[in-house]
């Protein structure tokens, strides 16, 4: 059985934003060589998200509206957790967009949906942030 592991790196200059890294993420599949088996990818950050859905603007600023009404940002008093920082809110936004992804790899491509596309969500940017890609099969 093949492994293969790699990190990606993100430095987002907003505190809130939807990145498509599914040609990244294809990438660590083309060098694993692996043709049939996983993918995991996740978040190695407990403020961001690895998730898929559609890759289409309107839905994304549609999540930012909902997820901005389920743990407003502001005003970060209302929040227990903010004792020497201020990212209550993007626990609580990581918490419903999700960890992580597990994609089936079949033929040496993602096994994905017609319309689905993995994407990082960052809901407390500005620094260095990590996401986990782990593959094996054959
Ligand atoms: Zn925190």
């Amino acid at each position: 059985m093949k492994s293969y592991r790699k990190e990606l790196w993100f430095n987002v200059p907003t505190r809130r934003a939807f990145i498509n890294i599914t040609s990244q993420v294809e990438d660590c599949l083309g060098e694993s060589g692996v043709r049939e088996g996983l993918l995991l990818c996740n978040a190695m950050h407990i403020t961001a998200s690895v998730f898929i859905n559609d890759d289409e603007p309107g839905l994304h600023q549609d999540y930012e509206a909902w997820l901005e009404k389920l743990a407003p940002h502001e005003p970060v008093g209302q929040y227990r957790h903010n004792v020497g920082e201020d990212n209550a809110d993007a626990h609580m936004k990581r918490q419903v967009m999700g960890r992580e992804v597990v994609v089936a790899v079949t033929g040496g491509r993602l096994d994905l949906g017609t319309w689905e596309r993995v994407f990082y969500g960052e809901f407390d940017g500005r620094r260095k942030k990590r996401v986990l890609v782990k593959i094996i099969g054959e």
